[in-house]
């Protein structure tokens, strides 16, 4: 009984097997080939052309421009610091002055606002703009001083109402340009002629020499309602954050674009306006 079911299923398999094999042949023998004709210039479908992508910065190269690294508030610390001797100074009447540095980053923070370490902004787009352009690092010698160490660095009397207090003044050079500091006055200028921030806006894109004599540079300053650029010869202008032997620039805030107001020295904000540690 077995066999014989086993020989019919045989069977069937074998009958639908031949069935494949006869439609396939007569498949292929009724099957008719045609051309697709086409204009040579005819598109069907659209190809963009392939443009390379400019994939996106990651985070650790945000902070670069080029191989230097970009310039931050943190650039801009106090350079006091307690280890430096304390500095006599002897007076045409009554005894010598002694001045005593900070003590340094450890001890005070950068100027406040709004709760927060503040430098001027644009004290730090210009710097990174000359670092852009010249791909050349630039060295702060004297960014934000705490009034210890502002008398410390320079007890003139013209000194004790430094905007350096404020955060709003910088020294610098720039390494491998350190005997042509035109170079850094050039590109700030045209960073104010390019930048679409202040197009068509005169009064910062044209920048004026300052002509009167209550000055410490041989070199007549430039300006703009935004900043006031000092350019210090290598014999001019030398106080402890100065002792390099490099001429250097010296960049003031003049106004405060976010707030619209003039930037100025104010015993307050010089003295009150960081914190204490
Ligand atoms: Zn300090």
């Amino acid at each position: 009984m077995k066999r014989s079911i086993f020989f019919i299923l045989f069977l069937f398999c074998r009958c639908s097997g031949i069935q494949h094999s006869e439609q396939d042949k007569l498949r292929q023998q009724n099957a008719k080939g045609e051309f697709i004709y086409r204009r040579s210039n005819e598109i069907v479908y659209e190809i963009p052309p392939i443009e390379p992508r400019i994939r996106d910065l990651y985070p650790w190269e945000q902070s670069y421009i080029g191989s230097i690294p970009k310039i931050t508030k943190e650039w801009f610390r106090c350079k006091g610091t307690s280890g430096n001797a304390p500095k006599i100074e002897e007076k045409q009447q009554g005894a010598p002055a002694h001045f005593y540095d900070c003590g340094g980053t450890g001890k005070h923070s950068l100027p406040i606002q709004n709760e927060e370490e503040f430098i001027f902004p644009i004290l730090i787009e210009l710097l990174n703009e000359i670092q852009a352009k010249t791909g050349k690092k630039v060295i702060i010698t004297c960014g934000h001083r705490c009034p210890q160490h502002n008398v410390y660095a320079d007890s003139s009397s013209k000194a004790q109402v430094s905007k350096h207090m404020v955060g709003a003044e910088v020294d610098f050079y720039v390494q491998g340009l350190e005997f042509q500091p035109e170079e850094a006055v050039k590109w700030i200028m045209s960073y104010y002629k390019k930048h679409p921030k202040y197009h068509g806006k005169k009064e910062f894109e044209e920048f004026i020499r300052y002509d009167k004599t209550d000055v410490d540079v041989s070199t007549q300053p430039w300006y703009n309602k935004e900043v006031f650029i000092k350019l210090y010869k290598k014999n001019e202008g030398r106080d402890w954050d100065n002792r390099h032997p490099y001429p250097y620039v010296s960049l003031q805030v003049r106004y405060d674009r976010d707030r619209d107001e003039k930037v100025i020295y104010s015993w307050p904000k010089a003295n009150g306006g960081f914190r204490r540690y």
